[in-house]
């Protein structure tokens, strides 16, 4: 015989939750409910998927359901629900310690967001603790269907470091969380406040939230059911309103803002299935957080029975901040995850969903370009990894991608790669950008002298993955993309004639600097790309821009260094000083100088910036 009655600490993560959720988290206190309706209904989601293989463990009671109740003399509010239950072993495991990765993340969160907002803690698959925000003491009676009425358990804590556990009898299946509501919360004593919670947060539960009806400001016997209960999804898109789909986001995602927009299908056919998809108007902390793993938002059915979250099988990564539903019609209801995994007709149902949410992107930013500007805020960046990641969408994903231009406003980036073909002279055949560190650092470059002198618009990207992306994308429509720091320009026969005139004028310049500058360049060149500024750094076409090698190397990896090639303009009168300087060591100075400003507009460190520092005080005082 184990032990009856017990009394066990959480596990630290649990505690310092637990600490957090009691101590910090004030606004929203009234998303307590519908967290814990949202375990219930997973609770019934979960007994209906076991019962498919098992019939008899819904026996006497098939009828799935969450009931809310409240008692004002004892000062309590109940969730209750016919569910799957937990037996002793499940209820130390899922309420006491860690389940997910979840728990580090909310910390993390919460401890950078300062401020506490509780309806932050659902996002997190921490929900149940929100019930302490509202409780100081939450009993849970539990028993684990197809277990015996004896084998039922009561666990209880006041959330400060301990619980207590012992055998309990219980008549039926399922969960019921009580709870002692603080001594300033009896706003949830109330049936109106808890019902019109239920309507405004847990409308779209799957399965009937019922309460009792009032009788002289008590529960009466008499239940009603209170939600609308019905799979959503499963309705005809003209029975659907606005704020139906909206109020299904929210309970859905766990998010507390309206959707962006949806996207809402029956397919009908060799194969049968519905895909109800939304992009949300911020990205939840989970992908804020950078976390990939366990991903969620989008809930697989079959046939209405909830099979798992499938977000990794039916969205690639650059898609993780679709939410949605998708229910399968012709799927066996018995299939395993690992079947699921490399299913056919998943597949399929995977392709069309990334098509439609690529669709509705497109729909967006052609009729409502706000909306698709805050999608973009959003979630741009995210979006970009679909170029390296989805080689069979990439046009169709770089149509929508949106840049900063020197023909654009400013930093926004609202260019498209459309709106830069349909602007370039038709001799033009190539789409030009840079990238660097910050868009101040772009379009500062000194590498855009040229294109500006010659009016050709250059992207000016400045985002940390881009540099990655443009890895895989080397065309559009047809054209081009090159970096205007890399390579040779390609110059037409009257400025290659100039070019080649203007570097074997300047050669005994040329000679100089490179003697002067010993190991530190590769080679010196006279620039086709300047106009106004005396020096920049050229890469060759397979090189990485400096500030991304500078950011890898920061972050660990092991890069090669090559020499650069520095190119000067020299016509600037830095450089008529440079060889006109008949004392060795000024020259030096002003050569070294040359090649440090331009290492420092491409974003690469400076190898030894005292030197720099020396040598720039020496030739202001000099
Ligand atoms: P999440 O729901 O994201 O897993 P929660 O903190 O809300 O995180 O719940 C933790 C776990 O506790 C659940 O995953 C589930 O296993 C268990 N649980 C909570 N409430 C119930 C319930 N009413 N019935 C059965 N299990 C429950
Ligand atoms: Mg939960």
């Amino acid at each position: 015989m184990t032990a009856i009655a017990e009394t066990r600490k959480f596990e630290a993560e649990v505690a310092q939750v637990l600490h957090l959720v009691t101590h910090s988290l004030y606004s929203h206190k009234e998303i307590f409910l519908r967290e814990l309706i949202s375990n219930a209904s997973d609770a019934c989601d979960k007994l209906r998927f076991e019962s498919i293989g098992q019939p008899e463990l819904l026996s006497g009671d098939a009828e799935l359901h969450v009931d809310v109740s409240w008692d004002p003399d004892q000062r309590t509010v109940t969730v209750r629900d016919n569910g799957v239950g937990m037996s002793r072993d499940e209820i130390v495991a899922n309420l006491g310690t860690i389940a997910s990765s979840g728990t580090r993340r909310f910390l993390e969160a919460m401890s950078a967001e300062q401020k506490g907002d509780a309806r932050l803690i659902g996002q997190f698959g921490v929900g149940f603790y929100s019930a302490f925000v509202v409780a100081d003491k939450v009993t849970v009676l539990s028993r684990r269907a197809g277990l015996s009425a004896a084998e039922g358990v009561k666990w209880e804590s006041d959330g400060k470091g301990e619980y207590s556990l012992e055998q309990f009898e219980l008549p039926e299946r399922g969960t019921a969380i009580v709870l002692h509501l603080k001594a300033d919360e009896d706003a949830f004593l109330k049936r109106w406040e808890l019902r019109s919670l239920i309507t405004r947060y847990s409308d779209h539960v799957a399965f009937s939230i019922r309460m009792p009806l009032e009788k002289d400001g008590k529960p009466s016997e008499e239940w009603e059911t209170v939600n609308a209960a019905s799979a959503l999804w499963t309705k005809p898109k003209n029975e659907i309103s606005d704020e139906e789909y909206q109020s299904f986001y929210k309970s859905l995602g766990h998010d507390f803002n309206d959707a962006l927009t949806w996207t809402h299908n029956r397919v009908e056919g060799s194969q049968s299935y519905i895909t109800l998809l939304y992009l949300p108007a911020q990205p939840p902390f989970e992908l804020m957080m950078g976390g990939r793993d366990e991903r969620k938002g989008l809930k697989l059915y079959i046939k209405r029975v909830f099979i798992m979250d499938a977000a990794e099988t039916l969205l690639p990564n650059y898609l993780r901040f679709v939410r949605g539903v998708v229910d399968a019609d012709d799927l066996p209801l018995n299939v395993s995850r690992e079947i699921l995994q490399q299913n056919r007709q998943l597949e399929r149902i995977k392709a069309a969903c990334v098509k439609r949410v690529l669709d509705l992107i497109e729909k967006l930013a052609k009729d409502e370009p706000e909306k698709f500007h805050t999608f973009y805020q959003a979630f741009g960046n995210t979006l970009k990894e679909g170029i390296a990641e989805d080689h069979a969408n990439r046009e169709r994903i770089a149509k929508l991608l949106r840049f900063a231009s020197t023909k654009g406003e400013g930093s926004a980036r609202n260019v498209s790669l459309d709106d830069y073909i349909g602007r370039m002279p038709v001799s033009q055949d190539t789409i030009w950008y840079i990238t660097a560190d910050s868009h101040a650092a772009a379009a500062g470059s000194p590498q855009l002298e040229a294109f500006k002198a010659k009016d050709i618009e250059v992207l000016l990207m400045s985002d940390r993955i881009d540099e990655w992306m443009l890895g895989s994308l080397n065309e559009y429509a047809g054209k081009k993309l090159r970096n205007v720091a890399k390579g040779e320009l390609p110059l037409d026969e009257e400025a290659k004639k100039q070019q080649e005139e203007a570097s074997k004028a300047a050669e005994p310049l040329l000679n100089k600097l490179k003697e002067l500058l010993g190991d530190r360049v590769g080679d010196v060149k006279v620039s086709a790309r300047l106009t106004d500024s005396p020096s920049c750094l050229a890469l060759s076409d397979y090189e990485m821009a400096p500030h991304l090698a500078r950011l890898l190397r920061e972050a660990g990896h092991d890069m090669p260094t090559s020499k650069p090639t520095l190119e000067i303009n020299p016509q600037h009168a830095l450089l008529k000083r440079v060889e006109a300087e008949s004392d060795a060591g000024k020259a030096k100075d002003l050569a070294n100088l040359l090649l440090e400003q331009a290492e420092i507009a491409a974003g690469a460190p400076l190898p030894d910036p005292a030197a720099f520092v020396q040598r720039l005080n020496r030739v202001l005082l000099g």
